[in-house]
């Protein structure tokens, strides 16, 4: 499992609802928890291993000691977005590109915690930025959709080295074609089946 750069078609993919939390669900967020702190980051979106199911990762000091401040979310649904808040943002997909990006300040989400339980919860700041990050992420929305024209124009030089880079790594043979790379989402997709309409969060 490797964490996967823009424009990787991943990023761009909706993400599927998990209709089962089992053993193999438990293992990947382990894993993207390890990832994401190897990477120094505070959240981690499963579209961004490629694994397009809806499940998310994060802890907002970004410190594996402080494990208290984890949270794993499935199936996580915004309920409620208050006030405003403008700050840098930066992403794992995006290394070394920060943005400022305006969110809302406090947002109520509901989700199951790993235990496949349902939960709800507040958060404000720092943590709701990073839950609008990571949920946007599972719906194939990236940060560099909510930047004004002013960030969009001061960011093309980077995102162009991101798609020159993506496409080395495919002539490299590093990485898939981007069809046969949505062909391997979609069967991870039919892989983990269960019901053709998952139940909603609670
Ligand atoms: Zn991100």
């Amino acid at each position: 499992m490797k964490i996967v750069k823009y424009p990787h078609p991943a990023l761009r993919h909706k993400s599927r609802p998990l209709s089962m939390i089992d053993n193999q669900v438990r293992a990947q967020a382990a894993q993207m928890l390890e990832l994401m702190y190897e990477a120094h980051g505070l959240g981690l979106a499963a579209n961004q291993v490629a694994w397009p199911f809806q499940l998310l990762v994060m802890n907002d000091l970004s410190d594996p000691e402080q494990r208290d401040h984890e949270l794993v979310l499935i199936n996580p649904v915004i309920l409620e977005r208050k006030g405003s808040q403008e700050g840098e943002e930066g992403c794992l997909s995006f290394p070394d590109l920060f943005q400022k990006v305006r969110r809302a300040k406090t947002v109520k989400v509901q989700a199951y915690n790993l235990d496949g339980q349902g939960i709800e919860i507040d958060a404000s700041d720092l943590t709701a930025r990073i839950v609008q990050h990571e949920i946007d992420h599972l719906h194939g929305v990236l940060f560099l959709d909510h930047m004004g024209p002013v960030g969009r124009l001061s960011s093309p030089g980077s995102l162009r080295a991101f798609e020159r880079e993506h496409r080395r790594a495919q002539e490299r043979g590093e990485l898939p074609s981007d069809a046969d790379i949505e062909k391997m989402l979609d069967a991870l997709e039919k892989e983990q089946g269960g019901s053709p309409s998952p139940p909603p969060p609670m």
